[in-house]
């Protein structure tokens, strides 16, 4: 599947500024929304920054939870170093796609994710926010929700503490579905029930973000509005692979450089050292393409072994490595992240499939791996714990809200 993303942000028509800021990175298949607080430039710093902060976790490797949390630490410290930023903060919504169909959104504060699925409209995310928290409780309705004096207080904000819990949500995409990122400068605009119906006229991604805009805009554009409309279609990814590594480039020259030698075998030892009695011009001709795709082979096995990932279990419970099972050539295994999701919660099958470890190429791919498994235990025992919250209720994904 390939995903096409449109997205805007606009200042609205009340606001001076605008605090909100927005990424869309194809190549990483990452998207997210930011609305930052804090007057004067502060809010446009922290939104800026945190995004930037979660590009450069997500380009690093990190799974899209450690990537949020490396946003609050930038915005938490950025915060500290200049009297004048004392006190920013930003919402985030983030979502991170991978090849089998994954799309993984993190989330703190009141901006939301949308999954729009046959025409339905259904809000992923939950609310870090004093009128939807009371909503849970029963204590205010949704209705009085909307139109409640408070309802722009947040309870969960990046740069405030130095550490942040962040909410996840796993979603299975399907051909056909969009998902919608936006600020809270549309939702509070911008009726559920109107936005999916902008949603169901404009089939283009662009165009629906702008639309969304405009509707929040007509509707009075009391905050900054900001929307992503992120379309799954049928089709190849069009971005290209990631260059090779330099080792492996090397290797490449190298095993072409013997091959067009005229000699058709590698010389024995004794050979060599024959040869090398002839002179420094044979020497260096066979010696050091020997000696080069020797230390490039080792060099290749290395970063093999440590580029790849598998998920096994540690200590009784599920754990992700970096390397390669059992070690290669001294090469070994470390452990990457342990989780929460105990062995005993896995099934037999699942148990035996990670005895031996499961293997990935990618630190994402062993992460996708492990939300499922989590999920699956979770499903299965209502008292496991993971190290993701995942939501409760149904297969394919979350909930809508009440
Ligand atoms: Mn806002």
């Amino acid at each position: 599947m390939r995903l096409v993303a449109g997205a805007t942000t606009d200042v609205g028509r009340v606001r001076e500024g605008n605090e909100d800021s927005f990424l869309v990175d194809d190549r990483l298949r990452l998207f997210a929304v930011a609305d930052g607080m804090g007057g004067h430039r502060a809010g446009e710093v922290a939104s800026a920054t945190a995004l930037e902060a979660l590009r450069a976790a997500v380009a690093s490797g990190r799974p899209i939870e450690g990537a949020v949390e490396a946003a609050n630490a930038a915005v938490h410290a950025k915060a500290a170093d200049d009297p004048e930023l004392d006190g920013m903060g930003t919402t985030l919504v983030a979502a991170v796609a991978f090849d089998d169909g994954l799309l993984l959104v993190g989330h703190v504060g009141d901006s939301r994710a949308y999954l729009v699925r046959s025409d339905e409209l259904q809000q992923l995310t939950e609310d870090h926010s004093l009128v939807e928290e009371l909503v849970r409780d029963g204590r205010l309705t949704p209705e009085q929700a909307v139109v409640h004096p408070q309802r722009s207080i947040i309870t969960r904000a990046l740069g405030i503490e130095p550490d942040v819990v962040v909410d996840t949500y796993p979603v299975e995409l399907e051909l056909g579905d969009r998902v919608l990122l936006c600020t809270d400068g549309l939702t509070t605009m911008v009726r559920p029930t109107d936005i999916a119906r902008v949603l169901r006229r404009e089939s283009d991604p662009q165009r629906a973000a702008d639309a969304l805009v405009d509707a929040a805009n007509d509707a009075g554009g009391e905050d900054n509005v900001t929307a992503i409309v992120i379309a799954v279609r049928e089709g190849d990814e069009p971005a290209p692979p990631p260059p090779p590594p330099a080792e492996e480039i090397a290797a490449v020259d190298a095993a072409q450089h013997v091959g067009s030698e005229p000699e058709p075998e590698a010389p024995s030892g004794s050979d060599r050292t024959r040869r090398a009695l002839r002179g420094a011009g044979r020497v260096a001709r066979f010696a050091v393409p020997i000696l080069l795709v020797t230390v490039v082979a080792f060099g290749a096995v290395g970063w093999y072994a440590r580029r790849t990932y598998y998920v096994g279990l540690a200590r009784g419970h599920v754990t992700i490595f970096k390397g390669v099972p059992g070690g290669l050539l001294g090469w070994d295994p470390t452990v990457d992240r342990r989780t929460a999701i105990a062995a005993a919660a896995l099934t037999e099958a699942q148990r035996a499939d990670l005895a031996d470890g499961h293997r990935f190429s990618t630190r994402s791919g062993a992460d996708a791996y492990v939300v499922r498994v989590g999920r699956d235990a979770k499903r299965r025992t209502a008292t496991t714990s993971t190290t993701l919250q995942v939501p409760a209720a149904t297969s394919t994904s979350a909930p809508a809200h009440p």
